[in-house]
């Protein structure tokens, strides 16, 4: 599976060094939770990093304690192994397109599998179409359906902000979608890729909550490029790798790339209103059976029911894969996203994606998890490991700028 975000080779430097690192840790947080944690793992007061070489490298860090917690949120990534589907078949009286499966990255890739999914159901003239689930991909096919001439109903269990998708970091980058990339489900990822690319490039901005900014993957090995991001590299700007001496943070390698950022809250709500102001409905409620599809009256149904897609249309491959983050309250001034811990990831992922409603902490990538509650020690190991980080990363600057 590919998994950029769990650095696994940083975690085996990691585990090997764990033993340093849970000391240090130890001495840091010293009394953690009787205070001593805000105390211990706060950077209060850290200074803006003027790093000179390269000199667009100023980052602030973030800060790191349990009393900036605001939320801890989990979800299911709806995990295909063979990769998410896009299919039409016939059912009952009605063309049914498939497009459902994103795994870990369902919101950057939403707008390139609902045009797949949008050519599939044909052009529309003034026909009507019902689509399956409001999260990122049944929003994104909502409104290239409307575009293509349709009238829409949205028919849902969950609305935004109670979506899978509004749980999203949301980096534009589509990782962690199958196990492999080889054969046609490569072309089609690619393809899909490119789409959904071009088509939030039209989105940035505040209003959508759509953004380019510098995201830094980090490890204390060097650095491979995974499948998914050799086939789409022109997609990731200004890619360059720095050595320990080149950027500012605690470990030996960053690879900086920009990329497009999401910030789900206000792009899902941003989708939904320009759904309804072109004239969408929205159906709130379960659809338990697909006999009860038969029953719509729209010719077209497109199913974007993510997970859901397993229990109503037994596709069994499908696999729930946990990811967890820890909130932190907003922090204005860090922008720039981390990726990767080297040793100081000590197990799971770990990556900081700062957004407007909180600095987001994750995560963990547990496959056949299906609890979507938080659990305490992972909260307590993602809050530990980015504490340790961005302490050593103030500890490079001070060496650097006494
Ligand atoms: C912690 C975490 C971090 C992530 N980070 C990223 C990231 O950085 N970038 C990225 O691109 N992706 C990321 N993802 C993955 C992304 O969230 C998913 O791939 C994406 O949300 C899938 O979107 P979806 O619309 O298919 O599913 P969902 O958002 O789950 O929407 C499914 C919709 O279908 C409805 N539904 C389901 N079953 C039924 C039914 N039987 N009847 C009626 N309605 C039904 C639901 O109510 C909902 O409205 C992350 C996921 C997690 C958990």
């Amino acid at each position: 599976m590919h998994r950029d975000h769990d650095g696994a080779g940083d975690r085996i430097a990691g585990a090997a060094r764990a033993g340093l690192d849970r000391r240090r840790w130890l001495r840091l947080a010293g009394g953690a939770l009787a205070g001593g944690w805000a105390a211990g793992c706060s950077t209060a007061g850290a200074a803006r990093w003027a790093w000179s070489a390269p000199a667009r490298a100023r980052v602030t860090a973030a800060l790191v304690s349990p009393d900036r917690v605001i939320r801890v949120v989990a979800g299911l990534r709806p995990y295909r192994p063979e990769g998410f589907v896009v299919r039409a078949e016939s059912f009952a009286d009605k063309l049914l397109v498939h497009n459902y499966g994103h795994g870990g990255g369902g919101v950057s890739l939403s707008w390139g599998t609902a045009e797949m999914a949008a050519d599939l159901a044909g052009d529309g003239g003034d026909g009507e179409a019902a689509v399956i689930g409001a999260g990122a991909v049944g929003l994104a096919t909502a409104r290239l359906l409307q575009r293509r001439g349709r009238a829409v109903t949205i028919y849902a269990r969950d609305l935004p902000p109670n979506t899978t998708s509004d749980i999203a970091g949301a980096q534009w980058s589509p990782t962690s979608v199958s196990d492999s990339l080889d054969g046609p489900f490569g072309i089609r990822f690619e393809r899909a890729s490119r789409l959904a690319h071009r088509h939030f490039q039209n989105l940035v901005g505040p209003d959508y909550g759509v953004r380019w900014i510098d995201n830094y993957f980090l490890s204390d090995s060097p650095m491979r490029v995974p499948d998914y991001q050799s086939r789409i590299r022109d997609l990731y700007p200004e890619w360059e790798d720095l050595e320990a001496d080149q950027h500012p943070f605690p470990t030996r390698y960053a690879r900086r790339v920009a990329t497009m950022f999401i910030e789900p809250p206000r792009y899902l709500r941003a989708l939904l209103r320009d759904f309804r102001i072109a004239g969408g409905r929205v159906v709130v409620g379960e659809i338990a059976d697909p006999r009860q599809l038969a029953a719509l009256p729209e010719p077209v149904v497109v199913n974007c029911t993510g997970l859901g897609a397993r229990a109503l249309f037994g596709d069994r491959s499908m696999v729930a894969v946990k990811g967890q983050l820890v909130v932190l309250r907003p922090q204005p001034g860090v922008d720039y996203l981390t990726v990767g811990g080297g040793r100081f990831s000590t197990e799971g992922s770990q990556y900081m994606f700062p957004r407007d409603d909180g600095i987001l902490l994750g995560g963990t990538f547990e496959r056949g998890v299906e609890t979507p509650e938080p659990d305490q020690a992972q909260t307590e190991r993602i809050l530990r490991d980015h504490c340790m980080f961005f302490h050593a990363m103030e500890d490079k600057r001070r060496a650097v700028n006494p």
